[in-house]
């Protein structure tokens, strides 16, 4: 920012707090904050949040950037918040948000009423609000039970299981013996042919990652125990 750009003309950093298609990756603890800290000393700068495949319990908490105490400008919002339905918001102090012209902030969909109608339902329900943070904080027995059957034997190919609640991934790379010889090249074939043989077996997954080798779980928050397992088997 200081150097190749110039503090006085960063506007806004924008940051995923746990990277979604990138791969899942979770900053390490005291990443976000810090850099909450300097884009705020940089002339003002505005920290937003793009929390819109990380928000609405999705890791546990309503969103990702509270499990690292930061409180964004800004955050997106979409995926989660109308329960499939399409919907985005942008949320922000007033004075950010009251500082756009009236018109200003929109899109073509913006304000569907059936979306609308999804989303105030869905965020009216504290109760159920409270019964997803549960869930996806539950479906770390999921990460457990992954971890479990991926992490033994020669042949393993997780170089790591990670993610936050009901956003967990795993990354695959060329088998252990390899590793230890000292390359661990990302295998983006063995994602495919697992992605492939889970939907043949009646389970959707999907990969992610910059070299397209990490499997990504992001089950519905509703989804029952069983459910889990029977997918977690396959
Ligand atoms: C899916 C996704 C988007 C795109 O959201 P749209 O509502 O389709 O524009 C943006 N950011 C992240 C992190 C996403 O996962």
């Amino acid at each position: 920012m200081e150097k190749q750009v110039g503090a006085e003309n960063v506007a806004a950093a924008v940051i995923e707090p746990i990277q979604g298609e990138g791969g899942f990756v979770v900053p390490a603890p005291g990443f976000l904050p810090a850099l909450s800290a300097l884009v705020h000393a940089t002339h003002g700068a505005l920290f937003i949040a793009d929390e819109v495949q990380t928000g609405f319990c999705r890791t546990g908490d309503w969103f990702a950037s509270e499990h690292e105490s930061v409180v964004p400008d800004l955050i997106t919002t979409a995926k989660g918040i109308a329960g499939g339905l399409p919907l985005a918001g942008v949320t922000g102090r007033a004075e950010i948000m009251d500082a756009v012209h009236t018109g200003g902030l929109g899109g073509t969909y913006g304000g569907n009423p059936v979306a609308c109608a999804a989303a105030s339902r869905r965020d009216r329900d504290d109760a159920r609000a409270g019964s997803l943070r549960r869930a996806a904080r539950r479906h770390r027995v999921g990460d457990a039970a992954a971890a479990d059957r991926t992490g033994q034997g020669p042949s393993t190919r997780s170089a790591s299981v990670r993610g936050r609640g009901a956003m967990i991934a795993i990354e695959l790379v060329e088998p252990v013996a390899a590793r230890r010889a000292g390359w661990a090249d990302t295998d983006a074939a063995a994602a495919q042919a697992i992605a492939q043989a889970c939907h043949a077996a009646g389970l959707l997954v999907l990969t992610c990652g910059t070299y397209g080798n990490v499997l990504r779980f992001l089950p519905p928050l509703v989804i029952d125990d069983d459910t889990l397992h029977r997918g977690l088997d396959i």
